[in-house]
């Protein structure tokens, strides 16, 4: 959590980035509350000191036999006590709702970050390889996958409920190939693979920023104070919570694992399909590194890099859009998207969201370690996914569709499908 010198410094600007995020806070009621507190932290000293004041003379006045003189100390005492015990109630109260308004004060955002409010007002960066012009006309995932019969939606919506579903025979080792390939491009470029937990405290949500501004989209295991996570960032910078880490240059993690989200609000072709599901896999990738801004901006450009690159493999067109304050989290402070191409949408879509924390949720988390003269800092986190699936079966199999409902199979992807060139309908 931002601390609150820094909040009183920097009010009109976390105001406005609260604004700009979508995030129902007043940060002058936050103050005014704090201002509230600090002036009954105060009382409440005081009176504490009285009382123990007042029961050392009835002590010692009891002791030289002066028990009348006691009296009317005594009755001082209690009305002391009473006292304290309404403002320790009151002063309660007031750090609770500090407590509660502290959690939502935003990440700011980089002076790059465009304006806007929502996916719509992303800015283009670049855009790496074509869209595929069919001579024929070419079929959806959904039509694809029933096609190849590797794709089975009405079976999940059988077994598991809406926007649930099946992947089948070669669409469970396409799924698993991805995933695959993800990793080992990032073990490649340095970073540990671990295997993590998917159900988790609501602390840990809360250390990581996805409480409590995103409570409603988390899926609660009911009678336990556990969640399944939405994304595996939560296990992996809470792999380091309430550590003094050692640094030897960025700490690089990464997990393989299911994400559960509730999507709640989501509509319209985003819930078609594959696209917008309860339970997806995902290849994370989450970055540690010392509190240096420009050491950060490299990593965010790195880990950046690293998804471009698994989406080269899989000989995909692709482009990358700074996103907007709007499309923002509460503790993102600089985010890139890549959007992959998808010829069902007619358009891009996302597939991968880099992210640079600089020490916002180090600070959560309590992730520190210590500089050169010995002081400790607080970490700066970065995190994108690497690959997402079954999204990306979306753009894999639409892309590399061919006429006869056949799908080519990237060379990256052949040694991971036991070397099959295609994908055909039995
Ligand atoms: P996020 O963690 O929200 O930045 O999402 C990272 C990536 O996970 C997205 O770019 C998608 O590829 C994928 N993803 C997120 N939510 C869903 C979902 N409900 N269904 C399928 N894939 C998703």
């Amino acid at each position: 959590m931002l601390d609150m010198a820094y909040i009183r410094e920097h009010g009109e600007l976390l105001q406005r980035t609260a604004d700009g995020k979508g995030i129902a806070l007043s940060v002058a009621e936050l103050l005014e509350l704090d201002e509230r507190r600090r002036g009954l932290l105060r009382k409440v000293e005081r009176l504490r000191g009285e009382r123990n004041r007042y029961s050392a003379l009835i002590g010692r006045l009891v002791k030289q036999g002066a028990r009348e003189e006691a009296e009317p100390v005594r009755r001082e005492a209690q009305a002391t006590n009473d006292e304290l015990g309404a403002l320790v109630a009151e002063l309660a109260e007031v750090e609770a709702g500090c407590r509660k308004r502290l959690l939502l004060v935003p990440n700011p955002v980089s002076a790059d970050t465009p304006e806007g409010k929502s996916d719509a007002d992303n800015v283009e960066l670049k855009r790496v390889g074509e869209p595929p012009a069919f001579e024929f006309a070419p079929l959806d995932h959904v039509e694809l996958g029933e096609w190849l019969g590797i794709v089975d939606l009405p079976r999940g919506v059988k077994i598991g409920g809406a926007r649930q579903y099946v992947l089948k025979g070669a669409g469970w080792h396409l799924h698993r190939a991805v995933q695959q390939l993800a990793m080992d491009v990032l073990e490649s470029r340095g970073f540990t693979p671990l295997d993590v937990p998917m159900m988790v405290r609501g602390e840990t949500l809360r250390n990581t920023g996805f409480f409590p501004t995103g409570e409603d989209q988390v899926f609660a295991i009911a009678k336990e104070d556990r969640y399944l996570v939405g994304t595996s960032e939560a296990s992996l910078v809470s792999y380091l919570a309430g550590e003094i880490l050692e640094l030897d240059g960025p700490i690089r993690l990464a997990a393989a694992t299911a994400c559960f989200r509730r999507e709640i609000g989501s509509s319209g072709r985003d819930v078609h399909g594959l696209y917008r599901v309860h339970q997806f896999s995902k290849v994370e990738q989450v970055v540690v590194c010392e509190n240096d801004p420009e050491l950060s901006e490299r990593l965010l450009q790195e880990i950046t890099d690293n998804a471009e690159r698994i989406l080269q493999l899989l000989e995909l067109p692709y482009r990358i859009v700074a996103v907007c304050i709007g499309d923002m989290s509460q503790k993102t402070h600089k985010q890139y998207d890549i959007e992959t191409w998808m010829p069902s949408r007619q358009a891009y879509g996302e597939t991968h969201s880099a992210s640079n924390l600089l020490d916002f949720q180090a600070r959560r988390a309590n992730v520190r370690y210590r500089d050169g003269e010995g002081k400790l800092r607080y970490c700066h986190t970065l995190n994108n996914t690497a690959i997402a699936t079954p999204r990306i079966l979306i753009p894999l199999l639409e892309n590399h569709q061919r006429a006869d409902g056949s799908v080519y199979v990237p060379q990256a992807l052949r040694p991971y499908l036991g070397g099959r060139e295609e994908l055909r309908s039995d």
